[in-house]
């Protein structure tokens, strides 16, 4: 399992592959959703932070290939 640090405003937030201990969901839940599908942890979904055309954007796990 990798690291991975998303940075979007104020968030930086490490290690998205958690399953079990969401505790990072709070304000930011809006960033928290899958860049295709926009689905986010609250919809069941792992988000995984990828970099994109040099830019971070989250993935779920059906997408992140
Ligand atoms: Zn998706």
């Amino acid at each position: 399992m990798s690291q991975l640090v998303y940075s979007g405003k104020s968030s930086l937030i490490q290690d998205f592959i958690l399953k079990t201990e969401p505790v990072f969901l709070t304000s930011d839940a809006h960033e928290m959703s899958c860049y295709v599908c926009k689905k986010g942890i609250h919809d069941g979904v792992s988000l995984t932070a990828k970099t994109l055309d040099s830019k971070n954007v989250m993935l779920c796990e059906k997408h992140f290939e």
